[in-house]
């Protein structure tokens, strides 16, 4: 084993350990704010990139491939980067306590990193004049003398700008300031790349970050919060195709003439790559509904997924060991592709947050792969944080809906029948309406209030319509919380995202575990669209599916009021026995066209 390999073997598990005591002490508040930030952080494949777009390759046959490929490589990650850090920014503005929103807007984070970038771009400039020989030309100076080392530092800077930005996540106090700190550690990795010593022209790269500023720009400004989802799988489709691409490169470039422990990292770099693409727009597509949410399977299919992974592997081990130039390179990045299709395609729609993180996972792997080709040791940390950051996020929304991940994958969960949704529907005892003139009654003798919101708040945008509820039971003296299961909605931090939007101080939602004894003391519970979240069989019925998933305990509440629009179950496809309890009254009807007839008729008792 080489020296640098082992180093690097190094880095990559010490910054795995160290991203996993950094990445679980993010509250569950600002999961989804983590998520894209990681994948904005991934985004480091742009320095890898940024070398294959510029390299000579003057006597490498048909070179303008290699100069194409990193084009593509610099394009897609410039767009992950721009994008990914904009959404995260735009998200974390959102999270604010009641006194910063009394307050106004805090302290402009843009401002101060404006100044660091100033003042380090000054003390840079003074650095290099008052060391450069007499009579040397700048450029030759710092083309020749400056830039080997200075990368060296740029790199080591930046990683630790990344550990801390990561860690700032740890807190929403903390969060903007961190990210604008991971933000600066990207931009001075970059521009430490481009006085790279391979790289001899700026065109391409100079193209290729313009688009990427321009659509990763536009993404991260514009896309709502509800598509961050979407956004986020996207973004690791381009992440994961800039790793394939510049693997794909370096193969052509070499032949494959390269070492046998370059070969491996270069086979992680484009299977992985090339699965996490493919994989990734599927779980964007679905998402999107573009393409059915329903899990899509055909007999055999496990077989069939099986056969066509043992005949990628067999490609990367053949590869290897005949270290030269053969199509089973370009046939092994095609299987690939088709891979990671089939991987993704038998998951439903609402198992797509699991697969996301975990495709986070991947795109971190294909990072650090990158890194171990061309021996960078900032891409070898940033692929092992990611890496880290998408397991561990996997791992804990898979133990909030206690399912494993192998049923996540391979259980083609998320089927739900007409059958069984007319079943589910048949009525198992009685079960109460309330009208929202009934409902403004009961709320005007309450004192304590708490709100569940889940999934068809989002589906319903009911988050604005909730807020101002909120805020017009507290200004009548009610005391409100929000009650917010870790896996509610859709993504994990889901409904904290969609109440921070709607302009909700983050001190009045509360996690699981801290609001569940405060349910015997409240007056009503409303559940805005949530459904499995609350349901009683998760504790009671041992044959059902969400048997053993910790819930929210509505039913300990004084008296509960179900938002929804009929009877149909929710993303478990299983029915719930909460609205047959005596205490529960069902509102039919759109959560937001409930909620706004619901103000109408307290503002008219008044
Ligand atoms: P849920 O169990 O899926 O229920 C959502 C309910 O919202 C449905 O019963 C639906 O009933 C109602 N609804 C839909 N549109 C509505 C509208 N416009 N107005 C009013 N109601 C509407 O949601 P949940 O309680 O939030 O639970 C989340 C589920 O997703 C859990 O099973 C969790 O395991 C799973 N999951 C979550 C994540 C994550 O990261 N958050 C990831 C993967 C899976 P109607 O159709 O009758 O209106």
């Amino acid at each position: 084993m080489t020296t640098e390999l082992e180093v690097g073997l190094y880095i990559f598990m010490l910054a795995g350990f160290l991203g996993y005591h950094i990445i679980t002490r993010v509250p569950p508040l600002l999961h989804t704010p983590l998520m894209s930030a990681t994948n904005a952080i991934a985004a480091i494949s742009l320095v890898g990139s940024l070398v294959v777009a510029g390299s000579d390759y003057s006597n490498v046959p048909n070179g303008w491939v290699c100069t194409l490929l990193g084009f593509a490589a610099v394009t897609c990650s410039a767009t992950n980067a721009f994008g990914g850090f904009l959404i995260t920014d735009r998200m974390l503005r959102m999270f604010k306590t009641a006194e910063e929103r009394a307050r106004g807007t805090r302290r402009p984070v843009e401002l101060q990193a404006f100044g660091g970038v100033l003042a380090l771009v000054c003390v840079v400039a003074a650095i290099l004049y008052a060391t450069k020989p007499d009579g040397m030309a700048m450029g030759e100076y710092l083309h020749e003398h400056v830039a080997p080392d200075a990368l060296r530092y740029c790199y080591i800077i930046s990683a630790a700008m990344f550990v801390l930005g990561l860690k700032g996540l740890s807190s929403p106090k903390f969060a903007r300031r961190g990210m604008a700190l991971a933000a600066l550690g990207m931009f001075i990795a970059i521009v430490g790349t481009l006085f790279h010593p391979h790289i001899v022209t700026y065109r391409w790269i100079g193209l290729g970050l313009l688009i990427g500023a321009v659509v990763g720009g536009g993404m991260g400004l514009r896309i709502p919060m509800t598509a961050v989802p979407q956004r986020t799988a996207l973004s690791h489709s381009l992440g994961a195709l800039a790793a394939c691409l510049v693997g794909i490169s370096e193969y052509f470039r070499y032949q494959g003439a390269l070492s046998r422990v370059t070969l491996t990292a270069l086979d992680f770099e484009v299977v992985i790559g090339a699965l996490t693409f493919t994989g990734s727009l599927i779980a964007a597509a679905k998402l999107q509904e573009l393409l059915p949410g329903r899990p899509i399977t055909y007999r055999g299919q496990n077989i069939f997924s099986m056969g066509l992974l043992a005949l990628i592997a067999g490609s990367a081990i053949y590869l290897v060991f005949s270290q030269a130039a053969t199509p089973f390179f370009y046939l092994m990045v095609l299987l690939s592709f088709v891979f990671g299709l089939l991987l993704v395609i038998p998951i439903g729609a609402a198992d797509m947050p699991v697969v996301i993180a975990l495709l986070n996972s991947y795109g971190g792997l294909a990072d650090a792969a990158m890194g171990f080709v061309l021996m960078n040791k900032i891409q070898i940390i940033t692929g092992s944080l990611d890496g880290t950051s998408g397991f561990l996020l996997s791992l804990l929304m898979c133990r909030a809906m206690n399912r494993s991940a192998f049923n996540v994958l391979f259980g083609a969960f998320g089927t739900v029948s007409e059958e069984d949704a007319a079943a589910a529907a048949e009525a198992k005892g009685t079960v109460r309406s309330i009208t929202p003139e009934e409902t403004a009654v009961l709320f005007e003798t309450s004192r304590e209030i708490i709100v569940v919101p889940g999934y068809g708040m989002a589906v319903a945008q009911a988050q604005h319509a909730v807020a101002e509820l909120a805020k017009i039971l507290r200004e009548r003296g009610v005391e409100v919380k929000f009650a917010i299961h870790p896996v509610a909605g859709r993504m994990p931090g889901h409904m904290n995202v969609l109440l921070a939007e709607a302009n909700v101080p983050y001190e009045y939602l509360h996690e699981m575990e801290a609001v569940n004894p405060a349910f015997p003391q409240a007056d009503i519970v409303l559940v805005v669209g949530a459904n499995d979240v609350t349901n009683p069989a998760a504790k009671n019925n041992k044959s059902s599916p969400l048997y053993g998933m910790p819930i929210l305990e509505v039913d300990r509440a004084k008296s509960i009021i179900v938002l929804k629009r009929s009877m149909r179950p929710g993303f478990a496809g299983v029915d719930n026995d909460l609205y047959y309890n005596e205490k529960c009254m069902m509102l039919f009807g759109d959560a937001k066209d409930s909620i706004t007839k619901l103000i109408t008729e307290m503002k008219s008792l008044l």
